[in-house]
C-alpha cells in the first residue's frame, strides 16, 4: 500500500492532506491554494476545468459550470452539457481526480488509496455514491468517515482527558452536528443530526435576494432575468458575507452591472452586519433544532459538554458563533482551521490504516435506522439509529400467507413507522422457502454495516438453509457497468489532458525559441543569421502545421543550431517558464 491521502470532498471547497513526518499536512494545490473549489466547468472548446480555474470563469460561462454537486450525491440528478449527461458521481470524480493529481505532484509518487469524508447525516446511497466517485477517479477508497469524526481526530489526537464534545459543522451546503466521546485512544460518535440542504450557500442567497430587491427599488430593473448579472451578484454576495465576518459593514460595488435606456447601471449597496444577521436569523435558528436533537439523543444537557468544535467555513459568521455560545454556554474552540481540520483528520485515519499512526480506534455510528418492510406497510427496525458501526444484527421473520414460497425483502432506511414513508435502499427476493403453514417458516434477516457505513442484507430460510442477499450499491443510481464506463471516460480524459499538456508545452517551447532567436539575431553576424534562417522558417511552419512531432523536432533542431552558434538571448525576453528570461541567458556569444 502506498501513501494514503485524506480527502474532504466538500460542497463548496475540497481539501486533501497526508501524513508527513508523523504530522497531518495539507497538500497545496497546483494553483498554490490549500483548498480547491469543488467546481467543474466545460469550456466552449471542450476543455474541462476543475477548481480555481473553473470557479474563475463561472461568471462568463455559468451555464457550463457545475458547483455544489455534493448536494445531489446519491440522487437521480444529471448534469447535461453538450448532449452529454453526467451523474453527480462523475462530476465529483473530476474533483477527486484533480486532488489526486495534486497529491501526486506534491508527493512525487502515484497515489491510489484514500480516505474520504462525508457529512455524518449522509444516507447509505450518498455514501455509496461517494465511494463510486472515488472509484471512477482511480482511487481505492479504503474508508469513508464522517466529517465530524475526522474533525475530532484532528483535534483528539494526543488528547488523553475523557471528554464529550460537540462538533458543529456548517459548510457551504450542508450542516451537521455530532456529539462525540473522546476517551484515551477511542473516539466514539454518540449521536448525529443535521440537514444536508443547509449551508453557506443559503446565507449567500439571502444577501442576493436583498441586493436584487434593493437594486430593483432604486432602478426598477429586475436582475433575476439577467443570468450573467446574477452570477456577478452571487459572487459579490459571498464576498460581502465573508467580509461581514470581520467588519461591521461592507459595500457591494458592481460597476456596469446592467444597462437600460439611460445607459449603464451600477450597483453600490452598503450592507451592515446587523442587517445581514437579521436576514439570516432563520438560518442560524434552523441549525439549533438538530443541535437539540443530537444533545437529547446523546442523553446530555449542555452543561455536560467539555468542548465545542467549529468546523466548516460558515462557522466564521459571528452570529453562528454567538448562537452556539448561547446554547452551550461554552466558548467555541477555534484551535483548528475550520476549512482544513476535516481533511487533516482523514489523513490521520489514513495514517492509522497505513500503520503510520497507532493508538487511535475509531468508532462511528449509523445516522438513520435500518430495517425491512413487513405486512401492512409496517417498518420493522433491525438496526437503530446511532448504533456503533461496524455492526451486525439479525431478526427472525415468517411468512404472511399459507404455503408461501417466496418473500420480497424491501430494505428501508429512516425513522418513520410506515414503510412507505422511509427510503427504500433496495429490494431482493428469497425463494424456495420450505412450504408450511402461515407463520411456520423461519426467515432470518441479517443486517451488516461495514466500517464505511455500507449495508449488506442477508435473508436465510432456517428450514432449508437457502439464502439470498443484497449489498446496497444500486442505491447510488449507477450500475457497475455505468461505473466501469465512467472509469474508462475518466482515464481517457486524463490521457487527453496529458496529451493536451504535452502539445501546449511543445508549442510554448517552439514559440519561445522563435521569439528569443529573432530578438537575439541583431547581435549575430550575417553568416550566422543565414545559418539559422532555415531552422527558424521550419519552426514557424511546424507551428502552423499543428503537428506535435513536427513542432517538437523543429524546436529541437532550432535549439541545437542556436547552441552550436552560441546565441546569447536577451535577458529581458520572456522565457518559457514564465520568468523574466535571465536564467536562460546561459549561452555566451561566439565573438
Ligand atoms: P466549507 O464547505 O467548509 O469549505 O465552507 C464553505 C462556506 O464557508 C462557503 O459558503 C463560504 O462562503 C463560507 N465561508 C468561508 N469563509 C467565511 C467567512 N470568513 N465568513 C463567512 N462565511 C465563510
Amino acid at each position: 500500500m502506498g501513501r494514503m491521502i485524506g480527502i474532504d470532498l466538500g460542497t463548496t471547497n475540497s481539501c486533501v492532506a497526508v501524513m508527513e513526518g508523523g504530522e497531518p499536512t495539507v497538500i497545496v494545490s497546483s494553483d498554490g491554494s490549500r483548498t480547491t473549489p469543488s467546481v467543474v466547468a466545460f469550456t466552449q472548446s471542450g476543455e474541462r476545468l476543475v477548481g480555481q480555474a473553473a470557479k474563475r470563469q463561472a461568471v462568463t460561462n455559468h451555464e457550463r459550470t457545475v458547483s455544489s454537486i455534493k448536494r445531489e450525491m446519491g440522487s437521480d440528478y444529471r448534469v447535461k452539457i453538450d448532449n452529454k449527461s453526467y451523474t453527480p458521481q462523475e462530476i465529483s470524480a473530476m474533483i477527486l481526480q484533480k486532488l489526486k493529481s495534486d497529491a501526486e505532484s506534491y508527493l512525487g509518487e502515484k497515489v491510489t488509496d484514500a480516505v474520504i469524508t462525508v457529512p455524518a447525516y449522509f444516507t447509505d446511497a450518498q455514501r455509496q455514491a461517494t465511494k463510486d466517485a472515488g472509484r471512477i477517479a482511480g482511487l481505492n477508497v479504503e474508508r469513508i468517515i464522517n466529517e465530524p469524526t475526522a474533525a475530532a481526530l484532528a483535534y483528539g489526537i494526543d488528547k488523553q482527558e475523557p471528554q464529550k464534545i460537540m462538533v458543529y459543522d456548517l459548510g457551504g451546503g450542508t450542516f451537521d452536528v455530532s456529539i462525540l466521546e473522546i476517551n484515551k485512544e477511542v473516539i466514539e460518535v454518540l449521536s448525529t443530526a443535521g440537514n444536508n440542504r443547509l449551508g453557506g450557500d443559503d446565507f449567500d442567497q439571502c444577501l442576493v435576494d436583498h441586493l436584487v430587491r434593493q437594486f430593483k427599488n432604486e432602478t426598477k430593473i429586475d436582475l433575476t432575468r439577467e443570468s450573467v448579472a446574477m452570477q456577478r451578484v452571487r459572487e459579490a454576495a459571498e464576498k460581502a458575507k465573508i467580509e461581514l465576518s470581520g467588519l461591521t459593514q461592507t459595500t457591494v460595488s458592481l460597476p456596469f452591472l446592467t444597462a437600460d435606456r439611460t445607459g449603464p447601471r451600477h450597483m453600490e449597496i452598503t450592507v451592515t452586519r446587523a442587517q445581514f444577521d437579521e436576514m439570516t436569523r432563520h438560518l442560524v435558528e434552523a441549525t439549533m433544532g438538530p443541535v437539540r436533537q443530537a444533545m437529547s439523543d446523546a442523553g446530555l444537557s449542555s452543561g455536560q459538554l467539555s468542548k465545542v468544535l467549529l468546523v466548516g467555513g460558515s462557522t466564521r459568521i459571528p452570529a453562528v458563533q454567538e448562537a452556539v455560545r448561547r446554547f452551550t454556554g461554552k466558548e467555541p474552540f477555534k484551535g483548528i482551521n475550520p476549512d482544513e481540520c476535516v481533511a487533516l483528520g482523514a489523513a490521520i485515519q489514513g495514517g492509522v490504516m497505513g500503520g503510520q499512526v497507532n493508538s487511535i480506534l475509531l468508532l462511528d455510528v449509523t445516522p438513520l435506522s435500518l430495517g425491512v418492510e413487513t405486512m401492512g406497510n409496517i417498518f420493522s427496525k433491525i438496526i437503530d439509529r446511532n448504533t456503533t458501526i461496524p455492526a451486525e444484527l439479525s431478526q427472525i421473520y415468517t411468512t404472511a400467507s399459507p404455503f408461501q414460497s417466496t418473500v420480497e425483502i424491501n430494505v428501508l432506511q429512516g425513522e418513520r413507522a410506515m414503510a412507505s414513508q422511509n427510503r427504500s435502499l433496495g429490494k431482493f427476493r428469497l425463494s424456495g422457502i420450505k412450504r408450511g403453514f402461515r407463520g411456520q417458516p423461519q426467515i432470518e434477516v441479517t443486517f451488516a454495516i461495514d466500517v464505511s457505513g455500507i449495508v449488506n442484507v442477508t435473508a436465510k430460510d432456517l428450514g432449508t438453509g437457502k439464502a439470498a442477499n443484497i449489498t446496497i450499491s444500486g442505491s447510488s443510481n449507477m450500475s457497475d457497468e455505468d461505473i466501469q464506463r465512467a472509469i474508462r471516460d475518466a482515464e481517457q480524459y486524463a490521457q487527453e489532458d496529458a496529451a493536451r499538456k504535452r502539445e501546449a508545452e511543445a508549442k510554448n517551447k517552439c514559440e519561445m525559441l522563435i521569439y528569443q532567436t529573432e530578438t537575439a539575431q541583431k547581435k549575430l553576424s550575417r553568416e550566422d543569421r543565414e545559418r539559422i534562417r532555415p531552422y527558424l522558417d521550419r519552426a514557424k511552419k511546424a507551428l502552423k502545421s499543428k503537428n506535435l512531432n513536427e513542432i517538437a523536432d523543429a524546436a529541437d533542431a532550432l535549439e541545437n543550431i542556436i547552441s552550436t552558434i552560441g546565441v546569447s538571448f536577451d535577458p529581458s525576453a520572456p522565457s518559457d517558464d514564465g520568468t523574466d528570461g535571465a536564467d536562460d541567458a546561459q549561452f555566451t556569444p561566439k565573438n
